[in-house]
């Protein structure tokens, strides 16, 4: 049997079978046979969604970020703290380059990424040609997926609640929830994302 070529096969992400592409008709889109991961999808209107869901992402970051995400109470006093304050606390002395990184790795990396998702698909849900350098900037939206660790934060704050939950009285505020919802829109939007549609719309003039 003569094998197809290389540019016509695409492996599952997830459990690396092989799969003959094609383009896909506008209300069609290819799952893997064994895993049923999803692999292509219609391009205008996953493009879209994407761009949609990166948006939405982008504005719950900063509200999760700026709005009180813990309020603290014991023996009648109670303090209220953003995530960006108490990054802010610690931006001195030997402690800086920590709150640096809890910075960088819970909001600069996911709104770098939101930004360079939105900046390869907007021309191209358009239907017009890619952005300059669309390649560079959606491989570097690849390369920092596993760094965006707003699930890891979520889960190393629901820890730490329990622990303090018997010293002091502890109630969440609007940015533990736009944090919940912010993962949430993350899950889908990966699940709007075919890498092998992106590049093959990217690599087309
Ligand atoms: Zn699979």
């Amino acid at each position: 049997m003569q094998e197809p070529p290389i540019d016509q096969l695409i492996a599952c992400p997830k459990c690396d079978a092989l799969h003959h592409a094609r383009h896909l008709g506008e209300n069609e889109r290819a799952a893997c046979a064994r895993c049923g991961t999803l692999l292509i999808t219609p391009r205008a209107r996953s493009f879209l969604h994407v761009i949609a869901l990166s948006f939405t992402a982008m504005i719950l970051m900063i509200a999760a970020v700026f709005f009180p995400f813990l309020k603290i109470s014991a023996q009648g006093f109670s303090h209220a703290s953003s995530v960006f304050e108490v990054a802010m606390a610690f931006s001195d002395g030997l402690l800086a380059p920590l709150s640096l990184a809890v910075l960088m790795l819970i909001v600069g990396l996911p709104i770098v990424r939101f930004g360079a998702l939105i900046y390869t698909l907007w021309p191209l849900a358009n239907a017009r040609p890619a952005w300059p350098h669309a390649r560079r900037v959606f491989r570097l939206a690849e390369e920092l997926e596993p760094w965006a660790m707003a699930e890891i934060f979520i889960i190393g704050t629901g820890v730490a609640l329990v622990k303090i939950g018997g010293l002091a009285s502890v109630s969440l505020g609007p940015a533990f929830w736009a944090f919940c919802a912010l993962i949430i829109v993350n899950a889908l939007k990966n699940a709007f994302l075919s890498q092998w549609t992106i590049w093959d719309a990217i690599g087309q003039k």
